[in-house]
């Protein structure tokens, strides 16, 4: 059977995609994808009938995927097919323009920020963190050291440095937010020091909406401090949706309970608004979909909004061979969260800035407008 995709790529060809992954005949035109390094690590962005996803092309699952692509022809475009059946055509998004640049001390713009999705601007402003490189602390999914080691970034990224980064991504690419995440310094407030002084710098360049990412600080008065700095949301990410997932597989950042997370996911909801507070979980880590979806449910009545995205194992990590979890896995979790959440009336568009309003790691935002349609129809 051969179908093409014209309009619309159905949410289960999107939850295999995200899952499997696909082979790559060409790098061709791709510079926007990343091998390490936190966020959609190992992932490309892909532009199939109309939408942005990040779909894993370096791990080793993606080498086995039925997916595969053909070398881009002289327009850009390639062909995608799920082993014989050709799906449709799909293309990458273009090397940005602001990648040709540098800062004023001389540090090309690539290496202090990212281009995400189509258009999200992406920094992890420190590139280190207290828990890493430590089996007994260690995140174990978590590559943040891979990219520094392959010179792909610096360490710490200074505040005029995003600034700078800011501007160009703004005027030379258009970009439309800015995605601020940080490891963890060893430090009470867990970050929190670090991305304000960065929100300031940024805004006073230019007006971009930001979203901050950091483990929740010692002192929740930080969550005003951020807002008042001009942090439009903030992700506080726990990954895991159960104390015994996270303490197997994130021993370290466990530590910080999700008892903790929720009196800090109650704080900076009282700051930030209902959907504006979001939070990572991953799943294909060890919890059941049931534990998913009831740990979303209690995330949502807080204001809080769940990114459930499947995990994608990258290569140089401890979890580098666990399988990603399968669509049949992937989509009842994904149905009833994107269901609640457009209940709840805490949609992708309402969500300022943040991988909440991206959504190219994930299908939440295609099964919260399937729930529109039924409701509407
Ligand atoms: S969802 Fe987040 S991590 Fe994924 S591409 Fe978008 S901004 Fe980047």
């Amino acid at each position: 059977m051969n179908t093409m995709v014209t309009s619309q790529i159905d949410t289960n060809t999107m939850l295999r995609l995200q899952s499997q992954g696909i082979r790559m005949k060409s790098e061709g035109n791709t510079a926007n994808g990343r091998k390490g390094g936190a966020g959609p690590s190992d992932h490309k962005a892909i532009n199939l009938a109309g939408q942005t996803i990040m779909v894993p092309t370096y791990n080793h699952e993606s080498q086995d995927s039925p997916f595969w692509a053909t070398e881009p022809n002289e327009l850009g475009v390639s062909i995608l097919y799920d082993k014989d059946d050709k799906l449709g055509s799909i293309t990458f998004p273009h090397q940005p323009n602001f990648y040709a640049k540098s800062t004023s001390d001389g540090v090309p713009l690539w290496k202090i920020a990212t281009l995400h999705s189509k258009d999200v601007l992406a920094t992890t402003v420190l590139q280190n963190c207290i828990r890493y490189n430590d089996k007994e602390t260690s995140c174990q999914f978590c590559a943040i050291g891979e990219s520094l080691k392959a010179d792909k970034t610096i360490a710490y990224k200074k505040p005029f440095q995003l600034a700078e980064v800011a501007k160009a991504a703004v005027e030379l690419d258009g970009v439309s937010q800015f995605v601020m995440t940080t490891g963890t310094p060893n430090t009470k407030d867990r970050g929190a020091s670090l991305l304000l002084e960065s929100v300031i710098a940024v805004k006073e360049a230019v007006d971009i909406p930001i979203q901050v990412q950091c483990e929740p600080p010692n002192d929740f008065s930080w969550f005003q401090k951020l807002k008042d700095a001009g942090a439009d949301s903030i992700g506080m990410h726990i990954e895991g949706a159960t104390q015994r997932t996270r303490d197997e597989i994130m021993p370290g950042k466990a530590t910080v309970t999700l008892d903790y997370y929720d009196r800090a996911f109650e704080a900076a909801v009282e700051v930030f608004g209902k959907g504006q507070v979001s939070t990572y979980i991953l799943a294909g880590l060890g919890d059941t979909q049931d534990e998913i979806i009831d740990k979303s449910r209690s995330l949502i009545d807080l204001g809080v909004y769940p990114f459930v995205v499947p995990f994608v194992p990258i290569v140089g990590t401890p979890l580098e061979n666990l399988a990603s979890p399968n669509a049949a896995f992937m989509e009842p979790i994904m149905a009833e969260v994107g269901g609640l959440l457009y209940e709840a009336g805490m949609t992708s568009e309402t969500v300022k800035a943040g991988c909440a309003k991206c959504g190219a790691c994930s299908t939440l935002k295609s099964f919260e407008k399937q729930r529109e349609l039924l409701k509407t129809a």
